[in-house]
Formats: structure tokens, C-alpha cells, sequence
């Protein structure tokens, strides 16, 4: 099957760089003919359940008729447009849908071009809304992952946020232990300390703490004590910084919640969403703020926003998201996030029991086997392709998050069931 030429491109091999691989000896590509609800198909004609929404941001599948019209229907009156001085109906009609969405404290959107962008942004914002030369750091937590770009890189574990050839080159943050407390365990007070003193130390110097709430994604796949979220809260207002969650991966119902800061009812000053923002089809985010930090901004020095990139409210972007972000919520995505969570549980637990395996864990729409060691990704995924499934592990983990608007049960059995076959394979129980 490896040989086959449909399936692996050569001029691919020799020329094109794919994300995280080598020039020299890079993992195989397998090439995608088409796609269709929760089906990847490949050249040769081979099915894959997806078992990663193209990395998360899937969620109603592919090929929806919905998004698609919304698209062409976009396509037919203005593909892009700058928004310099200019507005239209897809931004406003999406803007309007956002904020009766998103936490109750937020009250401005600025859209930008992808989740990267978005952290380096409300980065921006932070430090331009104290407009003081001495508060412009940031604190965060271990384990975290906040994008690919300069300052989101610096905001990323050192070690699992996969930016580790950019050491001494990235400006120096501030981080704090990961949380310790899982999701469902008894909250323990000590969990917080670091952090409490982290910021009690250095509130002069830091304009934000940046941080994905309850579910830290590519820099672990970890859930937490929603309750670390609260305290974190009080300590950022009591010490005059601003705090700022990372809703890119948590966004749109992954979680079980429309939004993860649900799961611990505290309201950021600045939230950033992208990935499911327009179902999988375009590169899109938007960074939201509340009154006070716009106002905050509209004060200093320069009393602007000091951003604004080319395809700044793209409208192809706005409309599939607007017709996303409507299909979701005119779905019902609670019951069937809850269900896919109860099946991926019962698949899935069978492996906890396991030696080689650290943990099961599975919240919501997210699955995660850890390993004690580092999975061989690219030997998986040749077992995966030999099992018509895709999953893509990284580091310790291999993880499932299909899309759920689009995977039957069967699909989410079948998908637990391969990872777990593939795992024993390579792996042993
Ligand atoms: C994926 C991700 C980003 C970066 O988004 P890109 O669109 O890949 O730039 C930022 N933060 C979190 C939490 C993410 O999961």
C-alpha cells in the first residue's frame, strides 16, 4: 500500500513542507481525493472515519450543503472587501450572533485571520489597554498551546508547545505549574498557590494571564478543576491585570458547554475563538472584549486598536461562520456531544487497565489515551489508514475528536475501537 502512487506523492515528498516534519525523511503524506460528512477519502478510494475534525475545526462535517451555499451564495456577491472604512452584512450579522453567544461581559469583536493571530492580538490589546511601559508581561501555565506566531509561541509550554528551537530568541514569560487537579477530582486549594503568588509578585509588570479554560489542548490534551479558573478570576482583579482565555479549541460545544468558561462560570476580560468558528472551511478567529477593555484602549496613548491585517472581516469567512455557527445552535449538539462522551467512556476504558497506558480521559467530544512514552506517529497512521480510521497522536497521546454533528455511533465505536486495537499492536496492554 506504501508504494502506491495515488496514495503518496512524490513531488509532495521532495517539496512541500507539511506541518512539524522533516525535508529529509518526512512522515507520509497520504493524499485526499475528496471529503464527505465524517468520511476522508483517499486517491486510491480508501475510506477514513475522521476521528480529528481536520484538527478539531470540523465540526459539522464535510461537504454540508448549508455551509456550502452559505459560501457560493457569499461568493457570488463579494469575495472579499477591505474592512478599512467599509462594513457588510456577513460582519455585522456575525457579530450580532457572537455576542449573544459568548460570556455576557464581552462587547467587542475583532476579527482576525486565524487562532495565531487572534492570541497576538489580545496580546496587543492587553498591553495597549494599560498603556504603561512597565506592565507589559504575561503569565500563563505549563502545558499550555496559544498558536505558531512570535508572541504565541512565547506563551506555549517550553517543552510540549513544540517551540523549543525558538528558546533564548522568544520574550520571557512568566509560567506557573500546570493545574494538577483533574476535572472531576475534589478541588485542593493548594493547586492555585503558584499562581496566586506568581501574580501577587509580578502584578506590576503583567498586563494578562492568558490560559485555555478547563481543557489545554495541543500542549497536553489535559482537563482541569474548573474551580482553578474562579480563584484565578479574583486573583487577576484583586491585582489589577487583566485575564484572558483561549477559547480556540474549547469553542462551539467541544467541551459539553457552547464555551468551556461555562464549566466555571467566571467571565474573562478578553476571550479569543477560531477552529470551529466557521466549521472547518476557512482560516478564521475573532478576539472579544469586554467594555471595559475597549474603553481601556480607546484611552491610551494612541487610542486605537493597533491592528488591522488585509483580510481583516473577510466576508466568506463571516458568512460560512454565520451559517455555522446558526446550524450548531439550531442543532441539537448538548444531547449529542453527551452521547458521543457516554460511548467514547465505555470504548474507551477497557485501556485504563492497560500498562502502557498512563490515563483514559474523555470530557465531552474529546477522547485521549496517554501513553507513558511518546507514540510513533507515523506508524499509527499506516495502521490507522489499514483500519479506514484517522487519528493523528502527538507526544504521549493518541486522541479522538470527531465531528460530532456529523459521526454516526457506529463511526465513534468504530473509531475508539481501532485506537485501541492499533494501540495494543504496537504497544502491548
Ligand atoms: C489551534 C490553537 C491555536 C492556534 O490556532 P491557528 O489557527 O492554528 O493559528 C491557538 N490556541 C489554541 C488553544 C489552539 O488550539
Amino acid at each position: 500500500m506504501d508504494s502506491n502512487s495515488q496514495l503518496h506523492d512524490s513531488f509532495d515528498r521532495l517539496h512541500l513542507w507539511h506541518p512539524y516534519t522533516s525535508t529529509e525523511n518526512p512522515l507520509p503524506t497520504y493524499k485526499v481525493d475528496h471529503c464527505d460528512g465524517a468520511e476522508i477519502i483517499l486517491a486510491d478510494g480508501t475510506h477514513l472515519i475522521d476521528g480529528m475534525s481536520s484538527w478539531w475545526c470540523v465540526i459539522h462535517g464535510y461537504n454540508h450543503p448549508v455551509l456550502n451555499k452559505a459560501i457560493t451564495d457569499q461568493i457570488a456577491k463579494m469575495s472579499h472587501v477591505m474592512f478599512g472604512g467599509l462594513t457588510h452584512e456577513p460582519a455585522i450579522e456575525l457579530g450580532k450572533l457572537l455576542l449573544s453567544i459568548l460570556p455576557p461581559s464581552m462587547n467587542h469583536i475583532f476579527y482576525a485571520d486565524s487562532g495565531s493571530v487572534a492570541t497576538e492580538v489580545a496580546m496587543k490589546m492587553a498591553v495597549q489597554a494599560f498603556d504603561n511601559p512597565q506592565k507589559t508581561n504575561f503569565a500563563t501555565i505549563l502545558r499550555g498551546y496559544h498558536g505558531d506566531t512570535w508572541n504565541a509561541m512565547s506563551v506555549c509550554d517550553p517543552v510540549t508547545g513544540m517551540h523549543g528551537a525558538f528558546g533564548p530568541s522568544l520574550p520571557i514569560r512568566y509560567f506557573a505549574p500546570e493545574p494538577r487537579c483533574g476535572f472531576h477530582e475534589e478541588w485542593r486549594e493548594e493547586d492555585f498557590q503558584p499562581m496566586r503568588e506568581l501574580i501577587e509578585e509580578n502584578a506590576d509588570k503583567l498586563a494578562g494571564v492568558i490560559l485555555e479554560p478547563v481543557v489545554q489542548g495541543a500542549g497536553g490534551m489535559r482537563f482541569y478543576n474548573p474551580e482553578y479558573l474562579r480563584q484565578l478570576r479574583k486573583c487577576c482583579d484583586d491585582n489589577n491585570v487583566l485575564l484572558i482565555f483561549d477559547e480556540i479549541a474549547t469553542g462551539f460545544g467541544r467541551t459539553g458547554k457552547l464555551f468551556a468558561w461555562e464549566h466555571c462560570g467566571v467571565q474573562p476580560d478578553i476571550m479569543l475563538i477560531g477552529k470551529a468558528l466557521t466549521g472547518g472551511y476557512m482560516t478564521f478567529s475573532a478576539v472579544a472584549a469586554s467594555s471595559k477593555v475597549a474603553d481601556m484602549v480607546a484611552k491610551s496613548q494612541s487610542g486605537v486598536m493597533m491592528h488591522g491585517p488585509t483580510f481583516m472581516g473577510n466576508p466568506l469567512a463571516c458568512a460560512v461562520a454565520l451559517a455555522s455557527t446558526l446550524l450548531l445552535l439550531s442543532s441539537p449538539w448538548e444531547k449529542r456531544i453527551k452521547e458521543i462522551e457516554r460511548i467514547m467512556k465505555e470504548e474507551l476504558a477497557p485501556a485504563s487497565d492497560w500498562s502502557s497506558v498512563r490515563e483514559v480521559r474523555v470530557l465531552g467530544g474529546i477522547g485521549v489515551v496517554e501513553m507513558k512514552e511518546n507514540v510513533d506517529v507515523g506508524e499509527f497512521q499506516k495502521h490507522c489508514v489499514q483500519e479506514g480510521v484517522w487519528i493523528r497522536p502527538f507526544g504521549k497521546n493518541a486522541y479522538i475528536m470527531p465531528p460530532y454533528l456529523a459521526v454516526s455511533d457506529e463511526q465513534v465505536r468504530k473509531l475508539c475501537r481501532s485506537l485501541l486495537n492499533i494501540w495494543s499492536k504496537m504497544y502491548g496492554k
